[in-house]
């Protein structure tokens, strides 16, 4: 778990004090992974003090983390710098806070990051690292994975040295988020919550945590319960909580359909999310009923028919990619989900998206 967290609009401001402690020597740098949205916006970066050899590093989110991307990071920052980092700051969304885990991972582990996509494969703990999320929903701040795409497979570095040291979460970070994105990150955390609620690996510790963030998704997608700063706030709890919800549990359907999505087309996942789940009525009745509700709700238009001009071959690439989640599908459906889920069920759902 995260050891340490604050929570408050303004905390961010907090961020030098709680770093000052931590930092080695001179030598050792901080060094912040920060969206790029956020270059030139004066309110946000005035508030990262540099010193000695610190370093700030804007990184797009247009694309989602790359292995490739990670081993490329730890070697520039290694090259320019004299000691080893006192600290991996990543400030963004889950884009950002994946790269963060996974580059203060690879500094103190040998080899390359597609070596260790995968369940408990790293053996050295990682360097000190701080999460700040700046948008809501995805749970990356709270959870010990960091999921990447590499030459083979999209999948995450699930490690205990995976979760940040300390996050902070200041909800005024959030306030520009464009709609859409604040909806189709949001639905990353509700369909967290359905994934985790109605899957066959819930227990006490998934349920308790799973149901507050789906009663928080609830008032802000349906109810529209509190001013505009409430409902931020009450987002990145949910975020929070619905990422403690699966990190005892297992995401599900959506979840592995949407990373063959990802893995084929590029398919962000938020929203990749949303395009699969708009179809899951079979496995999820209730959950995406509401989702429906929740879409019209706030005018939300899902991308339609993305796999239209697919060829058999590339299908082939998605399905693989899906059922290659097993855990996901065992959650989901149960011990026996191999009768149900078979290549050609699959193939018919990504034909309807
Ligand atoms: P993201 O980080 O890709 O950001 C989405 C967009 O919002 C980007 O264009 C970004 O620049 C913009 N943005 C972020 N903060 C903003 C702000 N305050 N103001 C204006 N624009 C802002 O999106 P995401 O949905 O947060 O993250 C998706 C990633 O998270 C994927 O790579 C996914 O695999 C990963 N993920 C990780 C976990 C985990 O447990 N580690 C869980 C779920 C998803
Ligand atoms: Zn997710």
């Amino acid at each position: 778990m995260v050891s340490r967290v604050v929570f408050g609009r303004g905390s961010f401001n907090q961020l030098s004090d709680i770093l000052s402690p931590k930092r080695l020597n001179v030598k050792a740098p901080f060094i912040y992974l920060v969206d790029d949205v956020f270059k030139g916006n004066a309110w946000l970066t005035s508030r990262i003090s540099l010193a000695y050899a610190d370093q700030v590093i804007f990184i797009s989110a247009d694309e989602e983390p790359k292995t490739s991307q990670v081993d490329q990071l730890v070697e520039q920052i290694i090259l320019s710098h004299k000691d080893r980092p006192s600290g991996i700051i990543g400030i963004g969304g889950g884009t950002i806070l994946d790269l963060a885990k996974a580059v203060a991972i690879m500094l103190t582990n040998p080899g390359e990051s597609k070596d260790y996509q995968g369940w408990d494969l790293v053996k050295t703990p990682a360097i000190y690292h701080v999460g700040v999320p700046t948008i809501s929903g995805t749970g990356a701040e709270v959870s010990r994975t960091t999921v990447l795409t590499g030459p083979e497979k999209k999948l995450g570095i699930n490690s205990d040295y995976t979760p940040f040291d300390q996050v902070i979460l200041d909800p005024e970070l959030t306030k520009d988020v464009p709609k859409d994105q604040w909806f189709f990150t949001g639905m990353d955390c509700y369909i967290h919550c359905v994934e985790s609620l109605k899957g066959t690996y819930l227990n006490a510790f998934s349920q308790s945590y799973g149901e507050k963030a789906y009663d928080l998704c609830k008032e802000i997608f349906i109810d529209g319960d509190g001013s505009k700063e409430e409902l931020q706030d009450k987002l990145m709890m949910a975020s929070w909580h619905g990422g403690m919800s699966i990190a005892y549990s297992q995401v599900g359907a959506a979840h592995a359909m949407s990373y063959g999505l990802g893995y084929l087309l590029g398919t962000k996942h938020g929203i990749g999310n949303c395009i699969v789940f708009d179809h899951l009525e079979e496995f999820y009745p209730e959950g995406v009923a509401l989702f429906k509700e929740m879409k019209e709700k706030h005018n939300i238009e899902i991308p339609q028919g993305i796999c239209s001009q697919l060829s058999d071959d590339e299908f082939d690439i998605m399905i693989d990619v899906a059922l290659g989640l097993e855990p996901l599908w065992e959650n989901a459906i149960g011990k026996n989900w191999k009768k149900t889920i078979t290549r050609e069920k699959l193939k018919a759902l990504y034909q309807k998206m």
